[in-house]
């Protein structure tokens, strides 16, 4: 054998080998296998019994070939979903967390209002979490900051517990010269990581017109969208939700924009689907609106706040044993409002705004999302959607009430939040869709026993029916429990931060 021959003999066999170790490299069994679940995937339409094949913190496969897992879970019977996305939560606790792990929730973000400042934010949840964790940038914050100087002396004031919302200087507009900078540090905040601009208008009624169109710019330049809680929320001229929409549609207009509306439910009440249809219209003359719902007729909020100003009743359509009080669950009467109103301490209550009707036709809507508006656990009488809003949407409004698709409930859960994001947000490319490539955030529950069991009066209850909910790779509920010690909650970040 010459020379050359040899050397070519010896590469066939390096060839061979390093082919045999590539096929033995591609064949250990996969970390986690869900085996015969009925997979759900909003994007491509799957609907059928697969094989789900998880390696890492992705999905790698999902066939109807048998596949080895170092795990394999027996998942039939059980629905596989995406992990559902929830754009609107101001809870932030580990206790909360286990509660929304319970409902499926394998992401939850703060969009609504947001936070200043936000590489802290972030700073401080980095590897202490069980869900993945987003923010945007806060408006109503950050004007607060700076009306109290900025700097150090603007966080010491953030970090004061009272309630900077009811700060008088709230109240107060801000002067058009202070816009730039406003502007500025809205913008750091999206390159620090923040995933959007949260903007509580309502809270803050100082906030003019002028001043909500500038932060609106900021968002139409950076190709980031607005997630505002709008300025009003009345039946009633002037300061009507109508008024608020078209505010928000006309600075949609004016900048490029893309803006959320939060909560349309308690902030259009019995007019919520008519309001829907006005962002549908808006919409089909190429203006960037979107909304959401929770699936509950109560919103709350504080009685001494603006909202209850004189004339509230007529603003909803309501009467004062619409408020239920947080104390002892029970409906409030005239001299039990009085006296909150004129009171002290904890003010909040449950206002019952909405009928079943509205909800159902919200729910039905193809343009509205699902989102929580969840906040801390506060025990028996608390709000109930910050234990149970994904399973009531599954148990109640899919299987008893019929009011939509399973599929389609989870498309509102899963790929419709990742889609109002991903311009923007990278990671959301890699969620909400059940698929290889995927991050492995995947819910598996019952179909038959799903539910909500947080009600009004006893609302921090496990929801039932999720028996597995992996995030990033990693069960948070194992066989219908909560996982111990797991933290694999991830950033959610802006593109500059991806
Ligand atoms: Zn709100």
């Amino acid at each position: 054998m010459r020379a050359s021959d040899i050397r070519a003999v010896a590469a066939a066999l390096l060839l061979a080998a390093v082919g045999l170790g590539a096929k033995a490299w591609a064949d250990p069994p996969h970390d986690v296998v869900l085996a015969g679940a009925r997979v759900i995937d909003p994007e491509s339409g799957l609907d059928a019994i697969r094989n789900i094949a998880v390696r890492g913190d992705r999905i790698v496969a999902v066939t109807e070939s048998p596949i080895e897992g170092k795990r394999t879970i027996d998942a039939s019977g059980l629905v596989a979903a995406p992990g559902f996305i929830d754009l609107h939560s101001h809870a932030t606790d580990a206790l909360s967390a286990g509660y929304q792990a319970k409902d499926g929730v394998t992401t939850r973000l703060e969009l609504e209002i947001g936070t200043w400042p936000v590489a802290g934010w972030y700073a401080a949840k980095q590897g202490h979490e069980l869900l993945n964790y987003g923010t945007s940038v806060g408006h109503t914050a950050l004007r607060y900051y700076l009306q109290k100087g900025g700097g150090e002396a603007g966080l010491a004031a953030l970090r004061d517990p009272a309630e900077k919302f009811r700060a008088p200087e709230a109240d107060q507009p801000i002067p058009a010269a202070a816009y730039p900078r406003l502007a500025s540090l809205l913008e750091q905040g999206l390159h620090d990581g923040a995933i959007g601009i949260g903007s509580g208008t309502q809270y803050a009624q100082g906030i003019t017109r002028r001043e909500m169109l500038d932060v609106t710019r900021v968002a139409g330049r950076e190709g980031a969208c607005l997630f505002t809680h709008i300025r009003y929320g009345s039946l009633v001229e002037p300061g009507s939700t109508l008024e608020a929409i078209q505010e928000n549609v006309a600075n949609a207009a004016m900048t490029g924009a893309c803006v959320h509306i939060a909560h349309i439910n308690s902030m259009a009440m019995s007019q919520a689907p008519a309001m829907v249809e006005l962002m549908r219209a808006a919409r089909g003359r190429g203006i960037d609106l979107s909304t959401e719902t929770y699936p509950w007729g109560g919103s709350v909020d504080a009685v001494r706040s603006h909202f209850f100003d004189p004339g509230w009743e007529a603003r909803w359509g309501v009467a004062v044993d619409a408020l239920q009080s947080r104390q002892d669950g029970r409906r409030l009467t005239q001299a039990e409002f009085d006296a909150l109103r004129s009171g002290q301490g904890d003010d909040r209550v449950i206002m019952h705004l909405n009928g079943e009707a509205t909800l159902i036709a919200l729910l039905r809507d193809p343009l509205v999302i699902v989102a929580s508006d969840g906040g801390r656990i506060e025990g028996p009488n608390g709000h109930p959607r910050s234990a149970g809003t994904f399973a009531r949407v599954l148990g109640h409004y899919v299987r008893e009430a019929k009011a939509l698709s399973l599929g389609e409930a989870i498309r509102k859960m899963t790929l419709m939040p990742a889609q109002r994001l991903e311009a923007f947000v990278p990671a959301m490319k890699r969620k909400g869709r059940l698929q290889a490539g995927a991050d492995a955030d995947i819910v598996l529950f019952n179909p038959a026993t799903v539910g909500s069991r947080a009600t009004y009066g006893d609302a921090a209850r496990y929801s039932d029916g999720f028996r597995f909910v992996m995030v990033n790779g990693v069960l948070v509920v194992d066989r219908g429990e909560p996982v111990a010690g797991v933290r694999p909650g991830r950033p959610v970040l802006s593109r500059y931060k991806h």
